[in-house]
């Protein structure tokens, strides 16, 4: 599984980082989304998975191959 986030549209809104705090943070000053791992393993990727669906800007893009 490969994480990419469209940073531009990022609203801060911090679900990500709550669902999956080993794979996602946020920047301190403006709340936007840091992606700690960028090919989560195995035992990550249903929490990943959780936070792509539950973020609301719809930002978080997996490709799952
Ligand atoms: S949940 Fe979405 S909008 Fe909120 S910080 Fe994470 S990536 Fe950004």
């Amino acid at each position: 599984m490969r994480i990419a986030v469209d940073l531009e549209k990022c609203i801060g809104a911090g679900q990500c980082a709550l669902v999956a705090p080993e794979v996602f943070d946020q920047r301190d000053d403006d709340g936007v989304v840091v992606v700690l791992n960028e090919a989560p393993g195995d035992d990550l990727k249903a929490s990943v998975r959780e936070a792509a669906m539950l973020c609301p800007a719809q930002v978080i893009s997996l490709d799952e191959g």
